[in-house]
């Protein structure tokens, strides 16, 4: 594999968005594999707890906006920047145009990976609001082409969780302890990936010239699963059986309806994923598509099963629902900064 080339590691990579959620996982990746790794944090960072956390393990902090093109100019150039890898937001999407323009005027950053981290956005097509923001994704992608940037496009689909239909970051959220909400008939699957994991095939991917101007699908065998298995699974680690209650395709698309940002862009999305079956019904074949376990083959994944026992670890009095650090599904809403949108 080429990514793992000695003279590969030396280049520097500017992530955007580190103190995110997804961008957390990539900036450890990169940090621990020992890359020189440089963070865009805004000066108003709502996380400088994780910027602090990074810094000490050697990420170099640059401050400053992504919108800004003639400051991403200056940092691309001055800090000699090979890679770049956007984790921005649902809602800032539309502020990588400038970021791509300033990309084209240095001209000479090898790889941009935009803010995608979800489904291939030229192929799903969900219900509104859901579409809205894959339309930004794809107006970044267009422009990414147009200027004849170098790319590579994560399609990671779900993050390994209990994927709540009304919470934007169901990791950090112990799957359910009262019922499980079934949409549909629950047989539809999907491919779950723990954040470690897209973490480590991005960067992976980032300078492997098989990835270059491609999607990148990842499609994890051990992890395809629809919602039934994955409530037995949460059932087995727990020890004891949920009722099941069933939330319809037209439940999901209410939630859509209501427009309540950003719960109904999540819940549109998970209406195309277990109702639609949007992660499946469609294989990867295209000139510019590939699949990370065919490219990594020795490579493996962390299990739904292992991060589940993850979540077993930190839940110390099931029956109320309440564990160290996180919160049980009905405290989310209020606990969780509302920033972001899955896939
Ligand atoms: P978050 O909202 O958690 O984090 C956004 C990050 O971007 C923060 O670090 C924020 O910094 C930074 N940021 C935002 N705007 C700017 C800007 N203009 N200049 C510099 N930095 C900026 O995002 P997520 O991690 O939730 O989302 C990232 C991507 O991953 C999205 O494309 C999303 O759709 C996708 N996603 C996929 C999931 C899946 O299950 N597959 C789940 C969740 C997200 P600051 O500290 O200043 O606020």
């Amino acid at each position: 594999c080429i990514a793992s080339g000695g003279a590969a590691k030396g280049q520097r990579v500017l992530i955007i968005g580190a103190t995110g959620f997804i961008g957390q996982f990539i900036a450890e990746a990169s940090l621990s594999g020992g890359r020189p790794t440089y963070l865009l944090v805004r000066s108003s960072s709502s996380n400088p707890k994780t910027m602090k956390v990074l810094q000490d393990k050697g990420a170099m902090i640059i401050h400053g906006v992504m919108k800004d093109e003639e400051l991403m100019e200056k940092i691309l150039k001055e800090n000699d920047i090979d890679i770049v890898i956007s984790a921005v937001g649902g809602q800032n999407i539309l502020d990588q145009l400038n970021l791509v323009r300033a990309i084209k005027s240095v001209g000479t950053i090898k790889r941009f990976l935009p803010s995608e981290f979800g489904h291939d956005v030229d192929r799903a097509d969900p219900v509104e609001p859901g579409l809205t923001m894959y339309n930004e994704k794809r107006k970044v992608r267009r422009l990414i082409e147009e200027l004849g940037i170098p790319y590579t496009y994560i399609c990671c689909n779900s993050i390994a969780s209990w994927p709540y239909y009304d919470n934007t970051h169901p990791s950090e959220v112990l799957p359910p302890l009262d019922e499980f909400q079934i949409y549909g008939d629950g047989t539809v699957k999907a491919y779950f990936v723990a954040g470690s994991d897209i973490g480590k095939f991005t960067i992976k991917a980032v300078d492997d010239i098989r990835t270059l101007n491609k999607q990148l699908h990842f499609r994890p065998t051990c992890n395809y699963l629809n919602i039934n298995e994955l409530a037995s699974l949460w059932e087995k680690k727990i020890g004891r059986s949920l009722p099941r209650v069933t939330v319809s395709e037209d439940d999901l698309l209410a939630a859509a309806a209501a427009n309540i940002i950003p719960q109904s862009i999540v819940a549109s999305f998970t209406h195309d994923i277990f109702i639609r079956g949007c992660q499946v019904n469609f294989s990867i074949d295209g000139p510019n598509e590939v699949e990370v376990c065919d490219l990594y083959p020795d490579e493996s994944f962390k299990t739904v099963e292992d991060c589940f026992e993850d979540y077993m670890i930190r839940v110390d009095d099931k029956s109320k629902g309440v564990a160290n650090g996180i919160v049980a599904q009905n405290h989310v809403v209020d606990a969780l900064p509302i920033t972001a949108m899955c896939a």
